[in-house]
């Protein structure tokens, strides 16, 4: 071996081959994406960077490096180049009289509404200090105005979390401000946010990138937007669900028409119109670029049938009377035709995904195979909204299948394959040791093959991850995949693989989304504290519980047995270990660590009649997560 792919601490060039693939020349997309995405400009963010807490939450600057106009380096994939160029755009803008966005201070768009009284917003952004600091923006430049409503569109994270930048819970109490959502969002808030959090927390990183340094050979975009802000999350829980189609709300005198779209983009999720104004909010299951129907970072596999229907739908229901619409991510449409074509470009879109994909299942291909055959087809690939900077349709044609017909593939080989350590280890046994596997794959690299490179290499790290030229050689190879990838998103994955190959993995600190925790009702507290048991030493253990949540007036009855905790609210029973009492608030410190049992206890917040150890053996079986696991590496 050469010291080639000794560890590196600086990224490294484009090799000839992924030139090869930068340099190629992408279709003509529709020049007035820029006209849109700048139309309507009032004002920008004084200096660009909004302060958090503790961090700057936000800095457009960062990504500077990305000029209008200006050709791709080639380290990054020409069509993924100009949509960052169009995501950097920044500011205020008016989209209509009465109706104004906020975009490129998080990765979605805040959208402000002029009611009777106040603000009606749509989709407060991710953390608090990017929405707060948009509000400011709006009353600044437009005139002040108190928050009256706040809707969210669905059950993600950058649509609610920055919710206590722009309202108060105490607010929301007094009724000065309103929160709607579709029906059934907090549960699938949570199942989202706090059952898988933890695990979905750190891969997304690798889906977003906000730890890659800005540059060329670094963060460009992530598709959907510039990147996440960094911060931390808020919820307040909505007063108004949302619960069929065709419902009519006057919010803050603006006349809302709801469109329910769950099991789409999002499990709850809900498209509306504004029949005074002709807009229509397509909350994100339109944007412009082809979305994900399974993102990487993981997630409940999304219904591209359900989605491509409910599309369909919307145009039946709105489109002869829409004259503009917006959606939470991107810039506006405006004008008939226009949304017209879009959203049937994007109905099709997904329906054609389902379809193919399905279609050539049936023939016998599994996924990956059936990935390489669904190469878009340049009809589709005529306007830029369709092309997968977010998803990936080798990613999408997966969750298709996987829908339908499960990660396996049919193939008793993959029913119980070794874990990647055990079969890594035997890999490199078979290919005759860790150097001529080494130089196999550096024959593949200088070849171009960066795939194969990848799954060769891949087994070697996590045979023995102090291997320091198989971490280069696998680090490069991702590096380069990133360089060539059109998808934000896999750009980022390769590339975060590369940077922590290099470096590390994140350290491994105590995380908790306990801004999300705080405003959990008591049964989504419980699946947490269920999702937490670390059952291993609690064989034979039988409790009942009666819990009382004195400030809710609840009573729940908690029960451990074969060591699985289940619960019921409304139930009560006579032989219970013990009746624990406490308000929600205690009950939420204790679950979250940030108060002892003992304190609680001793404070008197919390009390136990009869068996005070039942209790305890569930809080003191409660798992900590730690943050940072290691992905690339075992
Ligand atoms: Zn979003």
């Amino acid at each position: 071996m050469t010291d080639e792919f000794l560890p590196r601490t600086l990224p490294n060039d484009a090799t000839e081959h992924t030139r090869s693939v930068t340099s190629r020349p992408i279709p003509q997309f529709d020049p007035a994406d820029f006209d849109r995405a700048q139309r309507g400009l009032i004002a920008q963010h004084d200096t660009g960077v909004i302060e958090g807490p503790l961090w700057p939450a936000w800095d457009i600057n960062r990504w500077s490096f990305i000029e209008q106009g200006a050709p791709n380096p080639d380290t990054v994939h020409p069509s993924l180049w100009r949509q960052a160029q169009l995501n950097v755009i920044h500011g205020l803008f008016e989209v209509a009289p009465g109706c104004w966005q906020a975009r490129g201070y998080d990765i979605s768009n805040i959208t402000f509404i002029e009611g009777r009284d106040g603000w009606v917003i749509v989709d407060p952004l991710t953390n608090t200090a990017t929405a707060a600091a948009c509000l400011e923006l709006a009353n600044r430049h437009l005139g002040e105005r108190p928050v009256t409503a706040v809707i969210y569109t669905h059950s993600h994270l950058d649509h609610f979390g920055g919710v206590l930048g722009v309202t108060s819970q105490d607010d929301v109490d007094a009724g000065r401000c309103q929160v709607i959502a579709p029906e059934h969002f907090l549960r699938e808030t949570v199942a989202e946010n706090l059952l898988a959090g933890m695990a979905m927390n750190r891969r997304a990183l690798y889906q977003f990138g906000p730890l890659l340094p800005p540059g060329p050979r670094g963060h460009v975009d992530s598709g959907l937007g510039k990147c996440v802000p960094l911060g931390v999350p808020g919820l307040i829980v909505p007063t108004v669900d949302i619960t069929r189609t065709g419902e009519e709300l006057v919010v803050d005198g603006v006349r809302i028409v709801f469109q329910m779209t769950p099991e789409t983009e999002a499990p709850a999720e809900m498209n509306f119109f504004f029949p005074d104004h002709q807009w229509l909010c397509m909350a994100e299951n339109c944007s412009h670029n082809m979305h994900n129907l399974i993102p990487i970072r993981g997630a409940q596999v999304r219904d591209s049938l359900s989605w491509s229907t409910y599309i369909d739908d919307a145009i039946e229901l709105f489109a002869d009377d829409t004259d503009l619409m917006f959606a939470s991510h991107h810039w506006p449409r405006w004008g008939n035709d226009d949304v017209r074509g879009f959203l049937a470009r994007q109905r099709d879109l997904y329906r054609w995904i389902h379809d193919q994909t399905l279609r050539l299942a049936n023939h016998g291909h599994v996924a990956t195979e059936i990935a390489e055959m669904l190469t878009p087809p340049a009809d589709h690939y005529e306007e830029s909204h369709t092309v997968g900077y977010y998803g990936a349709m080798v990613h999408n044609v997966k969750a298709v299948y996987q829908r339908y017909l499960s990660w396996y593939d049919g193939n008793p080989c993959h029913l119980n394959p070794h874990p990647p350590v055990e079969a890594g280890t035997r890999y490199v046994e078979l290919a005759g040791g860790a150097d001529a596997l080494l130089a196999s794959a550096k024959a593949a690299y200088d070849s171009g093959d960066y795939r194969w490179v990848a799954e060769l290499v891949n087994h070697l790290v996590f045979a023995d991850a102090t291997n320091t030229e198989a971490r280069a050689l696998l680090a490069d190879a991702y590096e380069q995949l990133g360089y060539q990838s059109e998808s934000a998103t896999f750009r980022n994955a390769y590339l975060m693989g590369a940077q922590e190959l290099r470096h590390g993995h994140p350290p491994r600190n105590p995380a908790a989304n306990r801004g999300l925790v705080r405003a959990l009702p008591i049964d989504q507290l419980l699946a947490t504290v269920a999702m937490r048991l670390n059952a291993d030493d609690l064989g034979g253990v039988d409790l009942a519980i009666n819990l009382v949540v004195s400030d809710l007036d609840e009573r729940w009855f908690v029960g451990l047995s074969h060591r699985a905790l289940r619960y019921r609210i409304d139930k009560q029973v006579d032989d219970a270990d013990a009746t624990v009492t406490a308000a929600r608030e205690t009950l939420t410190q204790v679950v979250a660590g940030e108060r002892t049992l003992d304190d609680a206890i001793d404070s008197g917040d919390l009390t136990i009649d009869g068996d005070g150890g039942a209790f305890r053996t569930i809080i003191e079986h409660l798992d900590v997560f730690l943050g940072g696991f290691p992905i690339v590496e075992p």
